[in-house]
């Protein structure tokens, strides 16, 4: 059910930006660390856009891989299974690099002259 609460956020953050203008498309990120279901992101998405103005949006989502970063010699690497344990010194002194992104990366407004229409 997260994806409903991730939902309300883009679409919250996306109006915020929009100033009332039609949205097209919203760019996101989401990183692998955040296990979200994209097909369930991108229902609860389009449900919560209802009646706002990222109605009928397309959401892109980008998926970004977990990387671990050891402190103690500088390595990053991917994961897929976490294992905190750096590979190349063996080293425990990691940080999540990257993986915990829940961001929009960029939208698309629709022009506000009518194109196409006389
Ligand atoms: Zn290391």
């Amino acid at each position: 059910m997260h994806e409903l609460s991730l939902s309300s956020a883009i679409v919250n953050t996306v109006v915020k930006h929009a100033g009332g203008r039609r949205v097209t498309v919203v760019e996101l990120r989401v990183g692998k660390l955040r296990q979200v279901i994209p097909d369930t992101l991108e229902f609860y998405f389009e449900f919560v856009a209802r009646g706002t103005v990222c109605e009928g949006a397309r959401l892109e989502q980008e998926v970004i891989d977990a990387r671990l970063h050891c402190r103690e010699c500088d390595h990053v690497w991917r994961i897929e299974i976490p294992a905190f344990r750096c590979p190349q010194c063996g080293g425990s002194d990691v940080e999540i690099a990257s993986g915990n992104e829940f961001e929009v990366e960029a939208i698309e407004i629709e022009e506000a002259q009518c194109i196409g229409q006389r």
